[in-house]
């Protein structure tokens, strides 16, 4: 394949001589390729660019050369460029570098092919990612995060990398929070969360090409910026590793710490797009996933501003909706499998906006929890509960319990025994015939201080149920010193009873751990006849879902205990 473009004359005149000296020194590699694409010759810095020792002369194949995701790309872009003689073409891909990794390389091809000098496609190759080898990297950070780009630095790299866009390629940013880090904060101090993040930025650095940039951004979201050109998919994958990267647990002292992250994606395809712009666009699209309930990724759109709005107004509206009695609370009925008996309720808030639409929880409550005005609200659907739940007829006909749930922000106030406190002797309702639910992401960070709050209510005299069991990470270890009388399986097993043999598998796990404890169980979110005979099979003993009642208001649910043919279904 070889031809005589590279062998020297024998004699050589000082101009050329000079000009070899010059290419031999460049920054920038040239190669000589074939009508394939396959090499015919390299200049004197074509190795040294792609780090391979000058005797290799890069003699792999081209293709075995790029990285498999970019491989489209590249065939794309020569098979264009093949159909312009004369023409040029430019192209960012990923490729093998000498030490093993992966480098992003800069191309740009003359298609020489019809010129009788050349004979072939003079392409210029730029090594992007040689900065990420000698050079250090400059940060304004103190302390863990010191050898990370900040902010300032962060910007500058984005600029660099949007500026280096060409046909077929994108600049991704990953905006990433770890959803627990403010728990830790809270926890164990400022200076544990920061250790904390510093060791999920050494996971996520080990984990990315060494052409992606990794910095981190305030004191609690890392930032990754990534060339690439397959976009979305790219991104979809490279939020799937950042993601299992923190599916092992971290240490904390003593204790371990599973972490899940709220993912921000922005693309750039606009070599004329602000990178200040892009970060805030990831930032948003981060704080849309982190509200949705984190562990998720969410892309940037237009309407993610919209949402960000809404999100700085809305403590002041929620505030404002329960000064004007906004807020209403519906009931579900927990009825027992084997009869169908209403043995209890759980009381679910809504918001009954002016315009009559009812907003559920899921759109409120983070909302509540992050700006604190979760503590009177809560304080008020428990008022709000107990007072229904006196209402409701005595025996064997009404709910003897109505659950009422406590987020992880209501359980961290210490002064919330003596808000149940004073709401039981207020109302007079039996502690007894009050149930407070909490998940298990209270125990995620310090499980210990969890157990302490959850036994001074339960000392009070009220029940305690685990929500959404088996979706959390707690420690099986802590259940047993859990003060919990019921555990509530999550309707994610729910769902596939009758069908999926696993789902069966691990309801009848739960049910005999619930047994060996002495715990009650209520299986969530039932749905059809199929799944409550499967459970009635499996011996769970009460059931809440669809199948039996969809949350209402009171009186319906009041209703339809007094005359049973009454339908709850409200829609919501
Ligand atoms: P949760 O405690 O697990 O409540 C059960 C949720 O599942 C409710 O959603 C209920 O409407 C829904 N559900 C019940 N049966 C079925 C079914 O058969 N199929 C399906 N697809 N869904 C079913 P909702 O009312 O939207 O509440 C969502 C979450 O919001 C609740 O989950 C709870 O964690 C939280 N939440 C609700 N009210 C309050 C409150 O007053 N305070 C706090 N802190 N959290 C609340
Ligand atoms: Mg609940
Ligand atoms: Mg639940």
């Amino acid at each position: 394949m070889s031809r005589s473009v590279g062998t020297p004359p024998l004699v050589l005149s000082a101009q050329e001589v000079r000009q070899r000296a010059l290419l031999r020194y460049a920054d920038d590699g040239l190669v000589l390729l074939d009508r394939s694409g396959e090499v015919i010759e390299v200049g004197p810095s074509y190795p040294r660019v792609l780090g391979y020792a000058p005797e290799k002369r890069c003699k792999m194949r081209t293709t075995a050369l790029i990285h498999p995701d970019d491989l489209d790309c590249w065939h794309q872009a020569w098979a264009e460029l093949m159909a312009r003689p004369g023409g040029t073409s430019a192209l960012v891909l990923r490729a093998r570098h000498g030490d093993g990794q992966w480098c992003s390389l800069d191309l740009t091809f003359h298609n020489g092919l019809d010129d009788p000098d050349v004979q072939g496609v003079v392409a210029t190759v730029r090594n992007l990612s040689k900065r990420h080898g000698g050079e250090t990297r400059r940060s304004g950070q103190q302390g863990v995060f010191e050898d990370l780009p900040d902010r300032q630095d962060l910007l500058g790299r984005l600029t660099e990398a949007v500026a280096r866009l060409r046909a077929y390629s994108q600049v991704l940013v990953l905006v990433v929070k770890l959803d627990q880090l403010h728990l830790v904060a809270r926890a164990c101090g400022r200076d544990q969360a920061a250790q904390l993040l510093a060791a999920a930025a050494r996971r996520l650095r080990r984990d990315l090409r060494t052409c992606d940039d990794l910095g981190v951004l305030g004191d609690d979201r890392l930032v990754v910026i990534c060339e690439t050109h397959t976009g979305k998919r790219e991104a979809n994958g490279l939020a799937k590793r950042v993601a299992a990267c923190f599916s092992e647990p971290f240490r904390i002292e003593d204790d371990q710490v599973v972490l899940t992250a709220s993912i921000g994606i922005a693309l750039a395809i606009d070599p004329g797009a602000d990178a200040s712009a892009l970060l805030e666009d990831a930032d948003l699209a981060m704080a849309s996933a982190s509200t949705a309930g984190g562990n998720r990724r969410v892309f940037f759109s237009p309407a993610e501003r919209a949402d960000a709005i809404s999100r700085v107004t809305l403590p002041a509206a929620l505030r404002q909706a329960l000064a004007d009695n906004e807020f209403v609370v519906h009931y579900q009925p927990v009825v027992e499998l084997s009869t169908g008996r209403t043995v209890g309720a759980e009381a679910l808030v809504r918001w009954a906006h002016a315009d009559g639409t009812l907003a559920g929880p899921d759109s409120f409550i983070g909302a509540a929890e992050a700006s604190g005005v979760i503590g009177a609200l809560g304080a008020w659907v428990l008022q709000e509960a107990c007072e229904t739940a006196l209402r409701w007829p005595a025996g064997p006909g009404g709910p003897a319990y109505v659950a009422v749930n406590l987020s992880a922000h209501q359980l961290e106030d210490p002064g919330l025994p003596a808000v149940v406190r004073k709401v039981l002797s207020g109302t007079g309702l039996g502690p007894s015939r009050l149930t407070l639910e909490v998940t298990e992401s209270v125990l995620v960070v310090d499980p210990e201080a969890a157990i302490r709050r959850l036994r001074a209510l339960r000392d009070l005299g009220v029940r305690i149920a685990i929500d959404d069991f088996g979706t959390g990470y707690s420690s099986l270890s802590y259940l047993k010193a859990l003060p919990a009388d019921v555990l509530k399986i999550d309707r994610s097993f729910v769902t596939g009873l009758g069908a999926d043999p696993a789902d069966a598998a691990i309801v009848g796990a739960v049910l005999a751990l619930a047994e060996a404890l002495g715990l009650d169980v209520v299986a969530e979110g039932v749905e059809t006849d199929t799944q409550a005979a499967e459970l009635r099979r499996l011996g769970c003993p009460h059931a809440q879902g669809y199948l039996f009642g969809r949350p209402c208001p009171a009186d319906r649910l009041a209703g339809s205990l007094l005359c049973p043919g009454l339908p709850t279904d409200t829609g919501s």
